[in-house]
């Protein structure tokens, strides 16, 4: 019982709010889940939380609730904690935190009004574009990044011949010791080729996949040549600095760097025409293509796909991670896409996400920029309003027909049934496991880090190693379905670095002086760290359970938990064993059973000091209950101290 009193005293706080009488003296507080509450039964809507309510307290809490409406009530809550709600059907509301590259379409609508009164004309408007095109370099950073690479000759794997292609990987070092890896089909035909340069996006797989495969392959059967890379932490590079690396703003730089290092590279290739360049890529992939003719002026015709919105920056930090959008006191991708006018553009969106405006909101304002130069007729789009956020056939159809008019490619050569879809292990150029990288390889983040403002990245360093744990426990399990283990690691990782960084935010000063009311003594730093722990939300706990029943067996959850807790369950239990030589198989069952509540409670908790306090409740209670069963722990336990010296002082005789 120690410390469980202990855990629950970090309740009490709240339960005294609810006690006090609201006036203006305390700010009329309450706790945020209470007034949620409220608004769900008075306006009878449902609320769906990916927030955390818990310890959140709203000063002015009734004056917020505005009685003729559930939704600005809402607002004026939620803004408070910088959460917002999207609507999600009849009386549905979800709660979701603040996302800074995600609006609305009506963001969208008032954003591009407000853009056209900057320009009314192609003069006006070139002034505009010379000042985004400056800006976005210098919020980008690109360019103290470009000074640093090398010019090393690239790793070039067999060329591999197919039906009216070649693909053959590259792998090209950029930074010093920094690789991108890829590849580049090109249309069996000798001649001269247009070439596309074809960011990848964040579909499963990456550029492994079938799709994928069949767009480069089928672009390069219709005569052009193709290059496609992995994304800076994934596929092979994911071997060279992590998969944490992606979430990093680094990823935003890298990226581009690495699309221009490969459009640098490719143009000194002699089968190569110089005024035809493109850039292709979906979802993910598609901001890269918006990004790299804003950085570049020599690519002369450009696809991005499920991916332009004037709304949407796009949410991963390879997209967003450094703050081009704020350019020019303000801008979004539809409005750095127009700067590619007059060259031709098609803009493919679908139905089902965010690129739904594209015909009402960012084509027309498209349009209006390229009317400047009197070429409406060189911006095209494609839109599927049944389909969603995928490159589907349809997609890729519009890219072939596209490249085809502009690279005046051959459509008669677009048969998918033609191409050959290679393994990933064919698209490598560093081996299954990496064992071909050349020697000079970075094979940490933080390797990288060094290119960069180093502080910014400090916390990458931490989530690497829990990254490499995670890792390192699935991969004990031997799981042979990678979609389950890559799910697991995912889920482990998560709840580690939540335990961290709850802890880390929390730290025990949060918690008042004050006494342990089960000893009298006064609460030590680590009762209050833990106090300030045991605060974290049941929902991170839950979701690493609920997802690890659902993916593993119930012996290979346990093991996972036995990683938690460096297998402290067993080797507890060896303890009782030799303390109470006579253990019977019931109360064995009993303590193992304490034993494995206590695992399950630690592993939310972040040190191993933590750890042996909440393995020290339950011991009490395997103690206890020995006691009340007819033992004399405290006999049962000197028993065996004196059992030991003696072994030890007959061992030195
Ligand atoms: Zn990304």
């Amino acid at each position: 019982m120690r410390k469980s009193i202990l855990l629950s005293l970090c309740l009490s706080s709240s339960l005294l709010l609810i006690a006090q009488t609201l006036t203006v003296e305390n700010q009329f507080v309450r706790p945020l889940s209470d007034v949620l509450n409220e608004i769900s039964t008075r306006f009878n809507v449902r609320l769906k939380y990916d927030i955390d309510t818990i310890g959140k307290i709203l000063p002015y809490a009734d004056f917020r609730i505005r009685p003729y409406s559930a939704e600005e009530s809402l607002t004026n809550v939620l803004a408070y904690f910088d959460y917002k709600f999207v609507k999600q059907g009849n009386n549905v509301y979800k709660l979701k935190s603040y996302e800074y590259p995600r609006r609305i379409d009506e963001d969208g609508k008032k954003m591009l009004a407000y853009l056209n009164t900057l320009y009314k004309d192609q003069a006006s408007w070139e002034a505009r574009k010379a000042l985004l095109r400056s800006e976005v370099r210098e919020k980008l950073g690109i360019d103290t990044i470009l000074k640093q690479r090398v010019n090393t000759k690239p790793i070039l794997s067999k060329v591999r011949k197919f039906d009216g292609y070649t693909v053959q990987n590259i792998a090209l070092e950029t930074l010093p010791g920094l690789y991108v890896c890829g590849s580049i089909y090109t249309p069996a035909k000798k001649g001269k080729h247009p070439v596309i340069i074809c960011p990848n996006g964040h579909f499963g797989d990456g550029r492994y996949r079938k799709d994928q495969q069949q767009r480069m392959a089928t672009l390069a059967r219709m005569g052009a040549v193709c290059v496609d890379y992995d994304l800076f932490g994934w596929g092979e590079s994911e071997l060279q600095v992590g998969g944490v690396a992606h979430r990093s703003s680094a990823a935003h730089i890298i990226q581009a760097m690495n699309g221009l290092s490969l459009l640098d590279y490719i143009l000194t290739r002699k089968d190569i025409d110089a005024t035809r360049i493109g850039a292709n890529g979906g979802s993910g992939g598609g901001s890269q293509v918006v990004l790299l003719t804003v950085l570049d002026n020599r690519f002369t015709a450009a696809a991005p796909i499920v991916s332009l919105a004037s709304h949407f920056d796009g949410g991963c930090p390879c997209e967003s991670g450094m703050p081009i959008s704020l350019a020019g006191r303000g801008t979004n991708n539809a409005e750095l896409m127009a700067m590619f006018a007059p060259q031709p553009l098609l803009v493919v969106s679908d139905g089902k996400d965010w690129t739904a405006s594209v015909p009402t909101l960012e084509y027309p304002y498209l349009q209006r920029i390229y009317g400047f130069y009197n070429a409406t007729d060189k911006v095209s789009n494609v839109h599927l309003p049944q389909e969603g956020h995928d490159f589907g056939p349809n997609k890729r159809n519009a890219v072939y027909d596209f490249f085809a008019d502009v690279f005046q490619l051959d459509k008669k050569m677009i048969d998918e049934d033609k191409v050959t879809i290679e393994p990933q292990s064919a698209l490598l150029s560093f081996g299954k496991k990496g064992e071909l990288m050349p020697e000079n390889a970075i094979r940490s983040f933080n390797d990288v880090a060094v290119y960069f403002d180093k502080k910014l990245y400090s916390n990458l360093k931490s989530d690497a190693g829990l990254e490499k744990k995670a890792t390192d426990w699935v991969a004990s399990l031997q799981l042979e379905n990678e979609k389950d283990a890559s799910f697991v690691r995912t889920l482990i990782y998560n709840h580690l670095r939540q335990v961290r960084d709850w802890h880390n935010d929390h730290p025990y000063t949060t918690i008042p002086e004050g006494i342990n009311p089960a000893t009298g003594n006064k609460l030590s730093k680590l009762d209050r760290e833990m106090i300030a722990d045991s605060a974290m939300p049941k929902e991170v706990h839950d979701k690493l359970m609920n997802g690890l029943r659902r993916a593993l067996t119930e012996e290979q959850v346990e093991q996972i938990l036995d990683k938690y807790t460096v297998g402290k369950v067993a080797f507890t239990l060896k303890g009782y064993q030799a303390i109470v030589p006579d253990l019977t198989a019931e109360e064995e069952s009993i303590i193992i059973g304490h034993l494995k509540e206590a695992r399950e409670k630690a592993i939310d908790y972040k040190n191993m000091k933590q750890i042996s306090a909440i393995f020290e409740i339950y011991k009490t209670k395997c103690e206890q209950y020995l006691n009340n069963n007819g033992r004399n722990w405290r006999q049962l336990f000197k028993d065996y101290v004196n059992k030991r010296n003696a072994e030890k002082a007959a061992g030195k005789k």
